[in-house]
């Protein structure tokens, strides 16, 4: 039951970069500007979590913790369409949670320990969609810095603890700073969260546009993967090749 799996983000390419896919008893964060996919991704795996994959990977439910309002049972429908599952089946499987504020997702995580320590194994995926934004509101200005930074230090710590315990895949979606300086830097999008997200992070991802519609992801300073990148599609199906 403890054996590591590795989910699909629906595209070969994808999962070949990330030596298979999103791992269990990891943290996986994708950060990239609005529209690249971060949330499409998001849904995608709140599927193929649910689907048997390799080494013996017989599938799970998955707990959806959703901070900007932007879950679609609409686009789950249609990805379980593409994967030719019962589309009330996969939305059975999803827990869906909002978070209002930076306190009540950290509260929301306390829930979801609790939970899981009385369901061992059901639960194969948790998604928080997106991790900071949040913190940027509830957080704002220099002088509130050390004060957010250390609460996200805290989450991001029970975070790990869940992964580790439970055996279970954590996908966090992440936003980019968006000042000018960024823009003159040859590394054009660089995720915000500073250290605490840098170091609890196990694999990250950078998601951007590119011209004909398709999007290109990059693992983004990791010492144990290539720093290669692939393109992918956003279809009504999900992430696609
Ligand atoms: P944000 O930072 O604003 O949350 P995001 O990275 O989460 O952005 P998504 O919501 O995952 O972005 O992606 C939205 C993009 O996905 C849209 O710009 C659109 O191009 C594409 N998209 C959404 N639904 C479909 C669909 N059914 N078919 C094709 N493309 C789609
Ligand atoms: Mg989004």
């Amino acid at each position: 039951r403890n054996q590591i799996f590795k989910l699909s983000t629906g595209s070969t390419d994808f999962d070949k970069l990330l030596e298979g896919g999103i791992e269990s008893m990891a943290i996986t964060e994708v950060f990239g500007e609005s529209g690249s996919g971060k949330t499409q991704l998001s849904h995608t795996l709140c599927v193929t979590a649910q689907m048997p994959g390799p080494n013996g990977y017989n599938g799970g439910k998955v707990i959806f913790i959703d901070t900007e309002h932007t879950f679609r049972t609409d686009r789950l429908r249609s990805i379980a369409d593409r994967f030719n599952l019962d589309r009330n089946g996969v939305l059975e499987n999803i827990l869906y949670a909002r978070a209002y504020t930076s306190d009540h997702q950290y509260q929301l995580l306390k829930n979801v320990g609790e939970m899981l320590h009385r369901e061992a194994g059901v639960f194969k995926l948790l998604i928080v969609d997106s991790i900071i934004s949040h913190f940027r509101v509830d957080y704002y200005g220099r002088k509130e810095m050390a004060h957010r930074q250390h609460r996200l230090g805290q989450l991001m710590a029970r975070l790990h603890k869940i992964s580790e315990e439970y055996n279970i895949a954590v996908f966090i979606t992440n936003q980019i700073m968006s000042d000018l300086n960024n823009l003159e830097q040859s590394d054009p999008q660089r995720p915000v969260g500073g250290n605490i997200l840098a170091h609890a992070s196990t694999t990250r991802i950078s998601l951007r546009k590119v011209l004909n519609g398709k999007r290109i992801a990059k693992v983004y300073a990791s010492p144990n993967l290539a720093d290669s990148e692939v393109a992918f599609t956003i279809t009504s199906g999900g992430i696609d090749n």
